[in-house]
């Protein structure tokens, strides 16, 4: 194999960086020519392909986001689309791709596995929901960030005896919100893995007596439901203030943690090895602390993502 190219896809996660910088350090320790592809699936079907040089990828490892830039791009759905962005690769000689995003970025990865173009997938999402890993790249620089704002609004929510709703980001997945809510010394968890009894968490939250305090942090996963509206809802029915934080697009920036930069890099050499072993249509993961590669259409098809039980029982005891 003598040239790849490297994309990512989807929501950016700090750690991307460091993740194109392993590929692109890799390719060359190995004399593989690695391309960048600008801004993810878009980039790829208009030919925004260019050779990575390594200054290209100096002073990257600690930068959030992604330089190369990702975007949304739904018509790559289209076979069509997608041939033209096979067109483009074999163009310039190129043999296989890195795709570093989340389970939609998977799928265009399948995709063009599918058609004849080995794809490896790299997960790159502050969500952790991804199959087939236990922690994706991004996961636990964003649980920190997290856990600065859940920090700051305990000090404001305690001084002023407030009921504080902290929405946080991970789509269906739970993982970042139950994490936080353990090391952020949260009262109340909610999370799509469990049911949501609002007339229980109304009820519980109306009872300060019981709860030993009079401040409360409820961790709520996005799209649950309208944490604002349910701020409103709880102030009505139990007398106390009540305030809705939603902490959005700031958890996916800052500079990548220690943790996710070692993460970033394995995975990227781990990628560019599979593809010199002439693998392809695999996804990358870390399970048990090792590396692995599952398929991916599996991967994003049947392999399911255990629920961390043991974290929201360790939750319910420490409240
Ligand atoms: P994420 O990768 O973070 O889950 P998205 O779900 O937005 O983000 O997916 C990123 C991109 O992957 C989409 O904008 C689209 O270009 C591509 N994609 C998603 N689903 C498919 C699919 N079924 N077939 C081909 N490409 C897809």
């Amino acid at each position: 194999i003598k040239k790849i190219a490297v994309l990512t896809s989807g929501g950016d996660a700090p750690g991307m960086n460091a993740a194109i910088r392993a590929v692109q350090r890799t390719g060359m320790h190995h004399g593989i020519e690695v391309y960048g592809v600008m801004h993810g699936y878009l980039g790829l079907y208009q030919n925004e392909i260019k050779l990575l040089e390594r200054q290209d990828v100096a002073n990257m490892l600690n930068r959030g986001g992604t330089f190369l830039g990702s975007a949304r791009f739904p018509k790559f759905k289209e076979e069509t689309v997608r041939q033209q962005a096979v067109e483009n690769l074999r163009a310039l000689d190129i043999e296989a791709l890195v795709v570093i995003g989340g389970d939609g970025s998977y799928m265009g990865a399948k995709a063009l596995t599918e058609m004849g173009f080995p794809c490896i997938g790299l997960p790159g999402t502050i969500d952790n929901d991804i199959p087939g890993t236990d922690y994706t790249i991004g996961y636990l620089t964003a649980l920190n960030t997290v856990l600065e704002a859940v920090d700051r609004l305990r000090d404001t929510s305690s001084s002023h005896n407030r009921i504080s709703l902290i929405e946080i980001m991970g789509r269906h997945c739970g993982d970042l919100t139950l994490a936080a809510a353990v090391a952020g010394g949260a009262e109340y968890v909610i999370i799509p893995e469990k049911p949501f009894d609002e007339e229980a968490l109304i009820t519980a939250l109306g009872n300060p007596s019981a709860r030993r305090k009079s401040h409360a942090i409820v961790c709520i996963t996005e799209n649950m439901t309208d944490t604002e509206a349910l701020a409103k809802r709880i102030e009505e029915r139990t007398g106390q203030e009540a305030r809705a934080t939603i902490l959005g697009h700031i958890q996916r920036g800052g500079a990548p943690r220690g943790f996710d930069r070692v993460l970033a890099s394995q995975m990227g050499v781990y990628a560019v090895e599979l593809l010199m072993q002439g693998h392809g249509g695999r996804c990358v993961g870390i399970q048990s602390n090792q590396l692995v590669h599952h398929d991916i259409i599996e991967a994003i098809t049947t392999m399911q993502r255990p629920f961390k039980q043991d974290l929201f029982n360790t939750f319910k005891k420490l409240v």
